[in-house]
This record gives structure tokens, sequence and C-alpha cells, in this order.
């Protein structure tokens, strides 16, 4: 028997030994899996390390959801909710005030909404759907027996305990789950190695009395900051720091903190260049907790996805869900045909009874680069957590792709966009 907890196992408590799908990591994709099996009538908890659901939409700031012309149709029941939710809160929308805009060359649209809503719209809908959440607990380890996880391991202000369940899903974007499961890392892409290099969300807003800044604060010659200002989006300009040419490895604990210190040390001196540069009536109010990490590990699943599956609009006969937004890497943007994604990539190979849904998935570095759309990310979790209920054991693998696929459609109440890009060419 194969046993991956570090630590005295029969010591740590265990908080509960019956959920039916534990859910760890509550962004996007967490929250699309939670919801989904709670609604499914599965027991299931979702575990969050932060203080509320979103992970990067929320944390980081990631106000925008962005799809290929043709909106944000169709991208499933859950998504379809949140931004319901979003717009009775009037929190998105351009009735509201909140940008739409359109990027012909891209063939996109980015749809801004504000983020500081998205933990509250999550919540709600967690709780109204019978999950549990247990926030400020931190993934740290998985208790196996072989290739089957049976149990969580998790920190918290209780410090450590476990959590038992049938099957589990992985949304950490980090993949942390899996990797303590026994599932592995995608290994680089030779052509396009690393990931991309951080971002981070900041905002600046309008004042009456905007002072001088200190002489430390202004720009130096040497450095020139890198952003891009987002749409305008509510009362605030939202600007994308770019950290790309800092060259920081955040693929370790110590490079990831090394760039979070980089990034708040840069953040005075964006500020002051964006004051100089685009409206000098603009004060610094505020940076995005969490650093904005596009990629990190891809864990392999049954499947890799590949960016010539993406390229050729590939169908899968085992297809849950689908992407339409371009490729979006440092060195590539290119428009895609809308492509599917098979189940078998979101099954952690090696792991019975563990799905990986979100910006951890199995693709290629491309594949990911458009993939990691949080509607996309949304409805990944949601065929992950559709599976988990589906499956009547721990047996994930033995669940059929068409039954997922017709469950998903019959809780969209059969939206038309969802059921075309759904369709498989081979008969179920
Ligand atoms: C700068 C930037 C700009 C972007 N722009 C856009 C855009 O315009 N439109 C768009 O649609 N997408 C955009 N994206 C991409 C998108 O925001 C993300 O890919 C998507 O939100 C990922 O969702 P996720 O649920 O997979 O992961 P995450 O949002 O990373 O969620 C993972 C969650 O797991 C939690 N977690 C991690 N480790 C643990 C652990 N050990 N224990 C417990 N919990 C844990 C985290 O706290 C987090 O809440 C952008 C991303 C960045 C960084």
């Amino acid at each position: 028997m194969q046993n991956t907890v570090k630590y005295p196992s029969e010591k740590i408590p265990v908080v509960k030994e019956d959920y039916d799908v534990v859910v760890c990591g509550g962004g996007m994709a967490g929250c699309g899996a939670a919801v989904q099996a709670a609604r499914s009538g599965a027991e299931v908890l979702l575990i969050e390390r932060l203080e509320m659901l979103g992970g990067l939409g929320s944390a980081g700031w990631v106000g925008n959801f962005c799809a290929a012309e043709g909106g944000l149709a169709g991208q499933g029941r859950v998504f379809d909710d949140i931004v319901n939710a979003l717009r009775d809160y009037r929190a998105i929308g351009e009735e509201n005030g909140w940008m739409v805009k359109r990027d012909k060359k891209l063939n996109r649209v980015n749809r801004t909404f504000d983020h500081r809503y998205l933990p509250l719209v999550l919540q709600e809908m967690a709780l109204e759907a019978g999950v549990d959440v247990l926030y400020a607990s931190d993934i740290i380890g998985a208790e196996c027996s072989g290739k089957m996880i049976e149990k969580v391991v998790i920190h918290n202000r209780s410090l450590t305990q476990k959590v038992a369940a049938k099957v589990f899903i992985d949304a950490t974007g980090d993949g942390i789950l899996s990797r303590h499961a026994g599932g592995s890392a995608l290994p680089d892409d030779p052509n396009f190695p690393g990931v991309i290099k951080p971002s981070n969300m900041m905002a600046m807003r309008k004042a009456d009395n905007t002072p001088e800044p200190p002489e430390d604060m202004r720009c130096s010659d040497s450095m020139e900051p890198k952003y891009s200002v987002w749409p305008d989006a509510g009362d605030q300009k939202m600007l994308k720091m770019k950290l790309f040419h800092r060259n920081l490895d955040t693929s370790t604990g110590k490079g990831y903190s090394d760039a979070v210190r980089t990034m708040r040390q840069e953040t005075p001196a964006f500020a002051e260049h964006f004051r100089q540069h685009h409206d000098a009536d603009y004060v610094y109010s505020g940076s995005a907790p969490m650093l904005g990490l596009r990629e990190s590990v891809r864990i392999e699943g049954d499947y890799v996805l590949t960016v010539d599956d993406c390229r050729s609009g590939c169908r899968f006969e085992d297809a849950v869900a689908y992407g339409t937004f371009t490729i979006d890497a440092n060195e590539v943007s290119e428009i895609l045909p809308p492509y599917q994604i098979p189940m078998r990539s979101l099954l952690v190979k090696n792991v019975e009874n563990c799905l990986v849904a979100g910006r951890c998935f199995s693709a290629d570095r491309l594949a990911l680069s458009s993939a990691r759309t949080m509607a996309t990310c949304c409805l990944m979790g949601q065929a992950a957590g559709m599976a988990a209920t589906l499956a009547s054991g721990p047996e994930v693998r033995g669940v059929k792709a068409s039954h997922v696929r017709r469950e998903l459609i019959k809780a969209s109440d059969n939206d038309e966009a969802l059921v075309q890009q759904m369709m498989v060419k081979c008969k179920e």
C-alpha cells in the first residue's frame, strides 16, 4: 500500500468520512465543479485557501470575461448563473456602465465586470446549491491507497486534518492535489519553454487632489513599466502590470515569492508612469492581493489537448467542454475555431478517483493559453463536477462522457449554443 502522507497519519483527525465529492480550490473551475456536483445531488465540500471564492477572477482582480465573438452564450448553466447574478448586482453589463469591448482583428469580446462582487455571487450560489465551503484551508497532502485517494490532508486554524470522499477534483490552478496523489506535471514544451511570465492587476482612481509624488516614486529612466489599460471598468482604471521582462521564475515557492515582492516594489513606479503618460488626475488605489499567474503546472491526464487539436477545431467522442478563445501566449496570438475538450484531459493519469479542471488541466502550453479563460475554466469545472456525481463510486473512468454531456445540456435547459458546441462526429 502506497501512502504519500508525510505526517504521522493516524494522529491526524478526520473531519468527515462521507463526502461524495471534495473540490480543492475555489476559483472559477472549482466553483463550477462544486456547484454542479451539489446541484446534481452530491454531498460536496469545497476547500479554498483564501477567504473568498473566485481565485484569479476575484483575488487576482481579473474582472473581464473574454471569449470569441458570439459572446459568452453556451458556456453552461453555472457560468450563465454567475453572469446573471453579477447583473443583479449591476456589476456587469453596458447598461450598468461595464464596458464590452470588441477586438475585430482577433475576433474576441471582452466583457468587464466588477471583481468585487464575484466572491459574493459565488458564495451565494455555492451555499444555495448546498455546498459546504471551507475557507482558509490549504491542501497539503493526500492519503492514498494504491492509485486511489482516500483522504485529502488540509491545514487551517485547527492545524492538520483529513477529509474523506469518493471522488476528488483538483481545481487549485497549480495541480496541488494531483501532484500530492502521484500525478505528474507535464514537461516543458521544447518550442515554448517555461510559462508566461506573471502580470498583476492594479487600479487607479480619479482624485480631485493629486499631490506631487515623492522623488523616489517617479519613473527612473532605467525602468520603463509595461502595462495595458483595460477597457473602462466602473469608477477605476484597471492596469495590467506586465512583469514579463523581469525574468521571474514562478515555478518554485521561492521564485513565486520573489515575483510577488518584485511586483509590490515596482507598483509605485507603474502608478506614477500612468500619471505622467496617461492622466495626471488619477492616483493609485490598490493592487490585487493574488499575483496574476496565468500558467503554472499542467497536469498529465489520459489525453493531452494539443494546440493542433485546437487549430483544427477537433471534435472528440468524449467531449465534455469546449473553448473558443484565441491562442494568447507571449509568442503567439492566433484566432482558433471552436474546439472541444475531451473528458480524458480532465482525468489525472495514474490516479483513479481524481479529475482536474481549470488552468492546470491536461493541455500543451498553447492550447492552455486559450482554454484558461474564466468561462472555459468554469465549464470544465462543471463537466468535472457532473462526472464526479455520475460516478457510482470512486471509479470516474467508468463514467461515459456521453452521459456527462447529456446531463450538462439538460442542466442548461438545452441551450442551443451549448448543444451545437457539444455535438460530436461519432455516434453515441
Ligand atoms: C493578468 C491576467 C489576466 C487575465 N485576463 C483574462 C481575461 O481577460 N479574461 C479571462 O476570461 N481570463 C483571463 N485570465 C485567465 C483567468 O483569470 C484564469 O485562467 C482563471 O481564472 C483560472 O481559474 P482557475 O479556477 O483554473 O484557477 P484560479 O483562479 O487560480 O483558482 C484556483 C484556486 O485554488 C486555490 N488554491 C490553490 N492552491 C490551493 C491549496 N493548496 N489549497 C486550497 N486552495 C488552493 C486558490 O486560492 C484559488 O482560489 C487572466 C489571467 C491573468 C493572470
